[in-house]
């Protein structure tokens, strides 16, 4: 067996040590006789599986007892939907910051629930900037104020939070949430996919502040609500019980690490060192403006993009996988989350500097 450097915006690399307990486990789970995907997800074991997943995420993002933690499907694409279904309100309107591919999206299926004001949009530059405070136009009318701290196409983040005052602050962070510590309480509500930091596809996690709750749209389907999975501890249907089991062993991993605040230690070294070696290369070049670069997806381009596919090949034959840029943006984008070992950004640097010093 030979695993590989996987650079994959997601579904991204997991753990190495999680995989081979899932394996471990995977025929009996600790001596209920059964795989924890065979299990009835209101049964004594699985709720224990259920529970001490949830309690450890609680833990490792010091979530406040006030905020409800859902383990939800219908990827971070149903939370467009959902966060405008359930908090437009009375309101009926909603700002939206537009920083890139996954804002735009979002805000497009807002527009089918309410009136949504961009606050600001970064498109002129082609989505290489973040809009600094004093660029947004935020209404003290709105019900919320939705923004992408990161975004994973573009590889555009935001250093610091949007001040909203007292409208309540929406993040996708579907390709930060796990990688860093985050205030919760700075936020109304927070959603995820899971298929980045988190664990397997299939799994989309919403940390909503309580009093957010109860508030959807009259005619909101069962499913699309919050509060009626609030008042269901995430079980109103069957969840995605085997994805739920596997991001709390991801969980544990992080806790045993030690925490969220050496992970991001990591990943900002990890960050840091690959930007440096485009920077400095003569060579590679990364577009976006140096306070707003991601710690987690890394674009990067070619001088002649005639080399791209060249540089795949080459990159694939020595294990340096899924380095093809979104077709929207071009060159290439190294996404290197949590599971990504500082040894695959460097063997990364290596390879670039090789390709480089025969091609270049
Ligand atoms: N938002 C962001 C920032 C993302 O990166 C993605 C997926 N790459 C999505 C939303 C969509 O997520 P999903 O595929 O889980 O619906």
């Amino acid at each position: 067996m030979s695993r590989i450097y996987n650079f994959s915006a997601g579904p991204a690399m997991l753990p190495e040590a999680v995989l081979t307990q899932v394996q471990a486990e995977m025929l009996e789970y600790r001596g209920s006789g059964m795989s924890v995907t065979e299990m009835s997800h209101r049964g004594k074991d699985y709720l224990a599986i259920a529970g001490k997943a949830e309690a450890d995420f609680r833990t490792l993002l010091n979530i406040p007892a006030s905020y409800k933690v859902l383990f939800l499907q219908g990827g971070a694409s149903s939370q467009f939907a959902m966060v405008p279904m359930n908090l437009l309100g009375e309101r009926g309107q909603a700002d939206y910051i537009n920083t890139g591919s996954w804002s735009k999206k979002a805000i497009a299926e807002a527009k089918k629930f309410g009136k949504i004001q961009v606050a600001a949009s970064t498109e002129a530059s082609r989505f290489t900037v973040t809009p600094v405070q004093e660029a947004l136009t935020l209404s003290p009318e709105a019900a919320y104020v939705h923004y992408t701290p990161n975004e994973t196409i573009e590889g555009v983040e935001f250093p610091t939070l949007p001040e909203t005052g007292a409208v309540p602050l929406v993040a996708d962070m579907s390709s930060t949430l796990l990688s860093r510590p985050i205030e919760v309480s700075r936020y109304g509500l927070i959603y995820a996919g899971a298929q980045k930091n988190i664990g397997p596809a299939g799994l989309t996690l919403v940390i909503i502040r309580e009093d957010l709750i109860g508030r959807a749209q009259p005619g909101t389907p069962a499913m699309f609500d919050y509060k009626i999975h609030a008042d269901n501890d995430s079980m109103y249907n069957t969840p995605p019980t085997f994805a739920w089991y596997l991001a709390g062993l991801v969980f544990e991993w992080l806790i045993q690490g030690g925490g969220l605040a050496g992970m991001a230690e990591i990943n900002q070294r990890k960050a840091a060192k690959l930007y440096a070696a485009i920077d400095h290369s003569g060579f590679y070049k990364n577009p976006v403006e140096i306070r707003s670069r991601s710690w987690m997806n890394v674009p990067f381009t070619l001088p002649d993009p005639a080399l791209d596919e060249m540089f795949i090949k080459e990159a694939k034959a020595v294990g340096l996988t899924t380095l093809k840029g979104h077709r929207s943006v071009g060159g290439m984008r190294a996404s290197i989350y949590n599971a990504m070992p500082e040894a695959g950004v460097d063997a990364l640097i290596a390879f670039m500097a090789d390709f480089q010093s025969r091609r270049g």
